[in-house]
């Protein structure tokens, strides 16, 4: 890096991912050491062709969704047995719950609430983990294990692939150029800009603030684009930085008509079609998800409940003729006294016991009563706004600006 702004670039961008897998330091481990591999270290060299096969009982060890491509990777290139062990319980896994769910459609097991104590070797070779039991108890609004006093487990493997979660590696950036790193080993950051403690240098994606996924990485670029194109045009790319913004356009057509479709689909979730499973899992090149094609993809768009149209509620203009409460069909709308949030949640015509979603209240109205929507039930429909005789209820079509670089006039 210190080379580098010896060239006096005016700007750096530092996208190098977070490519450190981390290992466990046990008893037993340097012994072992050829019979455990790095989870992300195994997969690219799966996927650069290095690997091709993989022998014996393995043993997954983590619970994110490297863990799940580790498993059902060594299920295609040839393992007797693949086992997933998890320190932590099922539902707290940071796995997917498709991603879970994949893995033990195709006969993987997941084991919950087994940290590993030991790896267990006979004349170099690997022979098994001892894994403690243990629970999950709830302290202080966090989870925290505990032994259950059962014996500990010994499970029998000839391989391990270790997938407990990667660091931030950047062992190549000098630590006396100007970017200060946290306790964690990640550079310290303007979250809205991605510069660094060194002006010059921007961070995104992986390298930013810890492993993430491919959107952050992507938005990242985008935010950091800004903040480089700003300074190299000698502005402050916080406080001249293209606001956020959001709009709202009504879609009333005519009396009875939407400019999108207004018609509700009770039909449950289309699951998308697999490969057939003994062809996928002889054979790592075959996708396993096949999509949508064009009947299914459209049935499942026809679900959508049209939520970036909102109902919007003008208060000068009604006339409190509850018509708009005859009409919804969910119950969702209510004139009533005002009070505090969780008893107003009880008066509702139809009580409001999603407390993540929060009301959608009024100003007080003529009669010194409000309006209140429970949002989460919502079908946007439409018919309290097709009802309404003053149009105090309309349905507003939200539109998101989020600025990327080249998508804002300057
Ligand atoms: C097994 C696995 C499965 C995943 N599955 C998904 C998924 O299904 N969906 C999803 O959204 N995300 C997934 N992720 C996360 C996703 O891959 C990352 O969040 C994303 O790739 C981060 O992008 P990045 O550009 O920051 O880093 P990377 O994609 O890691 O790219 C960093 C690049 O920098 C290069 N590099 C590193 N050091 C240097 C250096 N010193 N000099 C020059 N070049 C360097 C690397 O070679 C690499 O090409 C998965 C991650 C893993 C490990
Ligand atoms: S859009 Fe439909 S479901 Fe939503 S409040 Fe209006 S009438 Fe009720
Ligand atoms: S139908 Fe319109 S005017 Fe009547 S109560 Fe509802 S919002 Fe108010």
């Amino acid at each position: 890096m210190k080379e580098m702004l010896e060239m006096d670039y005016d700007a750096y961008f530092v996208g190098t991912g977070a490519p450190r897998g981390r290992d466990l330091d046990l008893p037993g481990r340097r012994e072992v050491d050829e019979h455990i591999s790095i989870g992300i270290d195994w997969l690219s060299s799966v996927a650069f062709g290095h690997t091709t096969s993989i022998e014996g009982n393995v043993i997954v060890m983590g619970g994110g969704n490297t863990a799940m491509d580790c498993c059902r990777t060594s299920k295609r290139l040839g393992a007797e047995t693949v086992t997933v062990v998890v320190r932590s319980g099922f539902e707290v896994m940071k796995a997917s719950e498709w991603e879970k769910e994949d893995a033990m459609s195709e006969g993987i097991p997941i084991i919950n609430n087994r940290p590993p104590k030991e790896f267990v070797h006979e004349n170099g070779k690997l022979k098994g983990v001892i894994f403690e039991c243990v629970k999950p108890i709830e302290e202080g609004g966090r989870l925290k294990y505990i032994p259950t006093g059962e014996p500990d487990v010994f499970i029998e493997c000839d391989h391990i692939l270790m997938a407990i979660g990667q660091e931030n590696h950047c062992p190549w950036i000098e630590r006396d150029i100007g970017i200060e790193f946290d306790k964690w080993d990640c550079p310290i950051l303007d979250e809205v800009t991605l510069q660094s403690t060194h002006p010059k240098i921007f961070f995104g994606g992986d390298s930013a603030f810890g492993p993430e996924n491919i959107i952050w990485a992507s938005a990242h670029a985008h935010q950091a684009a800004i903040s480089i194109h700003l300074m190299c045009q000698g502005k402050d790319p916080k406080s001249d930085r293209p606001p956020e913004g959001l709009n709202l356009i009504s879609q009333k057509m005519g009396v009875h008509e939407w400019a999108y479709d207004a018609e509700h689909d009770a039909s449950k979730r289309y699951l998308v079609p697999h490969a057939n499973r003994r062809r996928s899992l002889e054979n790592i090149k075959v996708e396993v998800e096949l999509g949508f094609d064009e009947i299914l993809g459209s049935r499942e768009a026809q679900r959508c409940l049209n939520c970036d149209v909102q109902t919007v509620f003008t208060e000068k203009l009604c006339i409190e003729c509850d018509a708009c409460v005859d009409i919804c069909p969910m119950d969702c709308i209510t004139f009533t006294a005002n009070a505090e949030e969780d008893r107003l949640r009880n008066y509702l015509t139809a009580p409001a016991s999603n407390l993540e979603q929060a009301l959608y209240v009024s100003e007080e109205l003529e009669t010194g009563r409000v309006m209140v929507k429970d949002e989460d039930v919502c079908l946007h429909c439409g018919l309290c706004a097709e009802r309404c005789p003053t149009n105090a209820w309309d349905m507003q079509k939200s539109i998101i600006h989020i600025p990327q670089l080249g998508s804002y006039a300057e």
